[in-house]
């Protein structure tokens, strides 16, 4: 019978509610998905290893007759199975067994076992390997590789592997539309699901780009489609109205660079128009990105309308509020504060204004915004996304007037042909340039053997009224990790420096504790910070001169930089020190110096992006989410521009084309594409 890709996991046999739910966790709901959901690696179990030439440490699969079958009552119970091919013995152990099982093991019986090999009291042995047991010789093995997938609790290799295999065996051909399938690469996804046994690392790769070249153009599809659905919104026209702007101009005490001007230019044309504007402010930590934002905002209060801004964090929406308040309250326009930890008769009034419109600019965190507050006519959003990428894309904030214009502010420096990809729905305006006069910072890695040093530094930098962060990676010590954490570190400081004002700041301090500590910081009133990884965004404290960032090469560079971008924000010469332990390794060191050597942060992305991958780079990694199923960006970058071309031309040619690939790859996307 003839079934459709779009069906169902549910239709498959042995799926029920509860298996349904698991594969939900693998993003698993159609049939197809579930050939989209590919091994993330194989093993070879496609032929037997004579035990003679089994290695320590090799992942094999062996085979024998049992000889022996004792319960070993040493230290630990264990089942000792000894099996023997003719070439040499090897045991099997097992700490849990049944009954049954040890019965399966009758001597003379056939084993076929695949585990990895250790060195055990006499002999090699496998531990906990899987296995199967016959009274005659097993038949050949399977003639290509197995597929390893990544998995959720509760469902085992094997039923993912068997259901699977059930999918591939479907007849997708002829489900009523005959076109329906053309669009699902299906040789090539049974060919990655079950490759040949002497495919290579090369073939596989080969298949799974054309097969990312897809989920690329599909990707790319889905960009367009958005952002011509935006183009047929309407949102309120914001044009040129008052002069509050200049007003703020004259009052900043510093003036615009270059590239703030022309953000800020191209970010006022697009809110003149009645058409949504989505655009990306990219620019480096400490590149001025806020007052951009300023000006956007005075421009929608300017028609009497509401601004959104949503900070990725307490400290920082804290800190927006600072600043907007101080510039935008001397021209009228009130600036309310939410945040969880506020006190909830403070929230209440602040959300009451912001219900009625009253309050003009309204300033949180994204989970705060999305869960509780409704707007009078909000005509802006602006998202302050810092590295954590696409939080842009899930924004929908309960409003009463039309669609808000959108502006997102990235400190991420994502490389060009990467934002080409991800980025394919907003304009963007770069700011390629720090404000004048700012100091550079000096980076040294400094080995901590030479802990004293640094000490004796941070003293003399706090000897001339300056301040200085220092961060660890950890708030408690963990058995596990040789790495510095907060508390004892504070300890540690305190005693070394007496005399001096040393605060404490990490991520399971409330929302208060943090923005009072915040503030005693940027008040002078700490001298040393010792902080977790949560200043890394956007804190700004322009007396701090001097960084150290403790085992630095447990944290992305891209985090790296952003944490550097601490200190060299006011117009004294400020110091990073990387206070590494050693063994650094070879590609820790290579990092180091990356970020040693460069405070571009878009050199430094590119690094990364060779180095390590994307995930640091977009902030993927650390929030588990995933863009593509397949795609790997930084294997596929170069794909790129192809995709772009394809696209084009799909849209131009074969529309219906279009919309299959959208159909396949994004089925909650499928409507019409901007044709
Ligand atoms: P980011 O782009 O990292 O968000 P901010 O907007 O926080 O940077 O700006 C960093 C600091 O630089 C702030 O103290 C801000 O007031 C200041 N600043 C912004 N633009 C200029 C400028 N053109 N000249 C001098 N200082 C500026
Ligand atoms: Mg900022």
């Amino acid at each position: 019978m003839a079934i459709s890709l779009n069906a169902r996991v549910s239709i498959l046999k042995g799926v029920g509610p509860t298996l349904e739910e698991k594969l939900k966790n693998l993003n698993v709901a159609r049939v197809g998905d579930l050939l989209l959901h590919l091994p993330m690696r194989y093993q070879d179990r496609s032929h037997i290893v004579p035990l003679r030439n089994v290695t320590f440490e090799q992942e094999c699969l062996v085979e024998g007759q049992i000889t022996a079958c004792d319960i070993n009552f040493g230290k630990r119970r264990s089942l000792l199975v000894t099996i023997d091919d003719g070439s040499a013995v090897l045991t099997l152990r097992y700490f849990y067994f049944s009954k049954q099982q040890q019965d399966g093991f009758a001597i003379g019986r056939y084993v076929r076992a695949y585990g990895v090999a250790r060195f055990g009291p006499k002999r090699l042995e496998m531990v906990h390997p899987e296995y199967s047991t016959s009274a005659t010789p097993l038949p050949a093995p399977v003639a290509a590789l197995t597929p390893v997938y990544s998995t959720t609790d509760g469902l085992g290799q094997t039923r993912l592997r068997k259901l699977t295999q059930q999918a591939l065996a479907l007849d997708f051909a002829d489900d009523g539309n005959p076109e329906a399938t053309t669009s699902w690469p299906l040789e090539q996804l049974a060919y990655l699901h079950q490759p040949p046994a002497d495919a290579s690392a090369a073939d596989i790769e080969r298949v799974q780009q054309a097969i990312a070249f897809d989920e690329l153009t599909a990707y790319y599809l889905v960009m367009q489609h958005r952002q011509s659905q935006r183009q047929q919104q309407q949102s309120l026209p914001l044009p040129q109205a008052q002069q509050l702007g200049r007003e703020l101009l004259s009052q900043l005490g510093f003036k615009l660079t270059n590239a703030q001007r022309r953000a800020t230019t191209e970010v006022l044309n697009d809110l003149a128009r009645s058409q949504p504007m989505l655009r990306l402010i990219q620019g480096d930590v400490g590149s001025g990105k806020t007052v951009v934002a300023a000006f956007a905002a005075i421009r929608a209060a300017e028609h009497g309308a509401q601004t959104a801004l949503m900070a990725p964090t307490e400290i920082l929406a804290e800190q927006h509020y600072l600043n907007l308040s101080a510039w935008l309250t001397p021209l009228g326009i009130d600036v309310v504060l939410l945040t969880g930890s506020q006190k909830a008769k403070e929230r209440r009034a602040g959300e009451a204004a912001v219900a009625d419109g009253t309050a003009l600019v309204a300033i949180g965190t994204h989970a705060l915004f999305q869960r509780t507050v409704t707007f009078h006519n909000l005509a802006l959003t602006i998202v302050d996304e810092q590295h954590r990428f696409g939080v842009h894309q899930r924004m929908s904030l309960r409003n009463k007037g039309q669609v808000p214009h959108q502006l997102v502010l990235t400190a991420t420096p994502i490389p060009r042909t990467l934002t080409m990809a991800l980025y394919a729905d907003m304009d963007v305006s770069l700011i390629d340039e720090l404000p004048a006069g700012r100091q550079p910072i000096t980076t040294i890695l400094v080995n901590n053997n030479r802990r004293h040093d640094i000490l004796e530094r941070a003293q003399a930098i706090m000897n001339t009224g300056q301040q200085v962060y220092w961060v660890c990676t950890l708030i408690e010590p963990a058995d596990e990790l040789p790495a510095s954490a907060a508390e004892p570190t504070l300890e540690e400081l305190q005693q070394a420096l007496p005399g001096y004002r040393i605060g404490l700041i990490h991520g399971r301090m409330s929302g208060n504790e943090k923005a009072s500590t915040m503030q005693a910081f940027k008040a002078g009133e700490i001298q040393l910070l010792v902080a977790t990884t949560v200043i890394e965004v956007g804190v700004d404290a322009p007396n701090a001169t001097l960084i150290v960032i403790e085992d630095p090469n447990r944290l992305g560079l891209a985090q790296l930089h952003q944490l550097r971008g601490r200190v060299g924000r006011g117009d004294q010469a400020s110091h990073c020190v990387l206070l590494y332990k050693s063994p650094l390794g070879k590609l820790g060191q290579t990092r180091l110096q990356v970020i040693r050597d460069s405070q571009d942060g878009f050199f430094i992305a590119e690094q990364d992006l060779k180095l390590r991958g994307p995930g640091e780079i977009l902030g993927t990694r650390q929030t588990g989410e995933q863009q593509f199923r397949i795609a790997d960006i930084a294997r596929d970058a170069v794909l790129i521009p192809k995709v772009i071309e394809h696209g084009k031309q799909l849209l131009a040619n074969d529309p219906a084309q279009a919309q299959r690939l959208l159909a396949t790859w994004a089925p909650a996307d499928t409507g019409t594409v901007g044709v």
